[in-house]
């Protein structure tokens, strides 16, 4: 439960470690739009703002002018019209009219050729109407601001909508945007640019789009532009924050990794827990079947951690091996096999203690030179020692193998196949090995039930390890019929739960002082003298 959960948690850590990664582009996106909308409603603002001041301006110019002429269409009035667009910022014009239309006079004396583009219409606040106008020789739109003076005669001030001309408008424009001044009404007054709809695509999503209106004037201007063509300007923007969010995820996704490492696979505290001595031996009995004695043990090995929890080896062992920590904790596990066991090696010099090896111990002869360095002047002799070949990886018929072997042999150990029957393993290749015991694995075992009288596959195996001359220790046995059984077939070692599991050192010794003191107790362990002695 605990494990489901950590897994679970590092799923997540692992996946919201991209997080980053996959946002940058949705937050630069979010970046540009945000930025750019305000920059393009800033320059549409001071557009806006620039009509209605050109507007409000020829309002005053207008307003002076009929203020300071006696009466209209006189040198005098001209004059005043004249002075008047000269001191004006941009007033261009100054036209009376009669209601239908018909021109009475201009500042300039001639006939003011314009075309309207609206009506007039009425402004909030102002006794003015304002339209918008077309000269023949400006492409710029101008306003007309018109004063309607005793319901018979219209007097009006010209003015641009903009100081600019459309052609500078258009150079400032980016490829693909669009740019256009409409009356509030809709009708088009000007438009630059891409053939946008304001309207219609000025609300997706892929447009940036933004309007001003001018004052209290009917006019309003509007910009539009692909978001593309604005987000291509935050390129070196995407490729920092790409960066900074991969070195955020790879700082993420490490410590997601640390979080693993410690959580996760208990393996992972092994080099720990090795240094700390927290891999105990637990020694497991071997039974001599015909006398009940005791052989020896097989040192097998349980984690405990410092909380008191006790972890089996098969959570462990595989890690171990592969990732060559079975060599120092084989070595931790042989120190505390000395210490624990030497006294009692030396009450009973025909104890066989069992220690189990890796293939990675046959790689190089090191192994050899550690027994030696270990049990050497220990009182514990070489020939009490047994070290077992545990074939889950496949052993190499090698130079180093066989070196191994020998310099075990040399120092007077002897070898024991594990597991034998199944794994790498076979019978033949193990003669070449020089192997001197066999440990028939327990699924061998496990085919004995009650009432068998053969079991093929276990009696095969039992032949030929005899032929190749061979003991036999059989592993797993929990009934009694199966001890009957092997014992029947001449099996003589075994071990198992039903004669004990494998425990700890106190209770093992206890267990072994009791089988050594008791009658039937330590006996000569060949095949041949147990015959003998059956005999007896
Ligand atoms: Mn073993």
């Amino acid at each position: 439960m605990k494990a489901k959960f950590s897994h679970v948690l590092m799923l997540l850590g692992a996946l919201l470690a991209f997080v980053p990664i996959v946002s940058v582009d949705y937050l630069i996106d979010a970046y540009a739009r945000n930025k750019e909308v305000g920059s393009l409603q800033a320059r549409i603002d001071a557009l806006s703002a620039e009509i209605n001041y050109n507007a409000s301006n020829a309002v005053s110019v207008l307003r002076k002018v009929i203020a300071d002429s006696p009466s209209f269409c006189t040198p005098t009035f001209t004059g005043i019209a004249q002075t008047a667009i000269e001191n004006s910022y941009n007033v261009k014009q100054i036209l009376v009219e009669n209601m239908d239309g018909v021109q009475y006079c201009d500042a300039f004396g001639r006939n003011v050729a314009h075309s309207p583009l609206s009506e007039s219409l009425p402004v909030p606040g102002l006794t003015e109407t304002i339209g918008i106008v077309k000269f023949a020789e400006m492409t710029m739109p101008a306003m007309k601001v018109t004063q309607t003076l005793g319901g018979v005669r219209r007097i009006s001030a010209f003015v641009p909508l903009m100081a600019t001309t459309e052609q500078s408008l258009a150079d400032n424009l980016p490829d693909g945007a669009m740019l256009d001044i409409a009356l509030t009404s809709g009708l088009p007054v000007l438009a630059i640019g891409a053939p946008l709809d304001f309207d219609r695509q000025g609300g997706r999503s892929d447009y940036l789009a933004v309007q001003s209106f001018a004052g209290e004037l009917p006019i309003k201007v509007r910009y539009m532009l692909p978001f593309s063509v604005a987000r291509a300007g935050y390129a070196d923007l995407d490729v920092l924050f790409t960066i900074l969010a991969c070195a955020i995820s790879a700082g993420l996704l490490l410590l997601t990794l640390r979080y693993a490492r410690r959580s996760r696979v208990p393996s992972f505290d092994l080099e720990r827990a090795i240094g700390r001595n927290e891999i105990k031996p637990y020694y497991q009995p071997v039974i001599n079947l015909r006398t009940g004695g005791l052989v020896g043990c097989e040192v097998l090995c349980r984690w405990e951690k410092p909380n008191g929890e006790i972890v089996p080896p098969g959570v462990f062992i595989d890690y171990a091996e592969a990732s060559g920590m079975a060599i120092p904790m084989t070595l931790s596990l042989m120190q505390q096999v000395r210490y624990d066991l030497g006294e009692l090696s030396q009450r009973t010099p025909g104890l066989k203690i069992s220690i189990n090896l890796f293939e990675g111990h046959f790689r190089d002869v090191g192994i050899v030179d550690d027994v030696q360095a270990i049990f050497g002047n220990s009182p514990i002799s070489y020939d009490q020692l047994v070290f077992e070949i545990t074939e889950r990886r496949p052993l190499e018929n090698s130079l180093a193998v066989n070196s191994v072997i020998s310099g075990l042999h040399a120092l007077g150990s002897r070898i024991a196949m594990d597991d034998a029957g199944t794994g790498h393993s076979n019978l033949a290749y193990i003669a070449t090995l020089g192997v001197d015991v066999i440990k028939i694995d327990r699924i061998f075992v496990d085919m004995i039930k009650p009432g068998t009288t053969q079991v093929p596959v276990l009696d095969g195996l039992i032949a030929m390890a005899k032929d190749l001359g061979c003991e036999i220790v059989a592993e797993g046995v929990e009934t009694e019929a199966q001890a009957i059984y092997l014992r029947s077939r001449g099996v003589v070692q075994a071990q198992g739960y039903i004669f004990a599991p494998a425990l700890k050192v106190g209770a093992f010794k206890e267990l072994a002082l009791a089988l050594l003191s008791a009658p039937a107790s330590y006996s000569d362990l060949s095949d041949e003298s147990e015959i003998v002695t059956d005999a007896a």
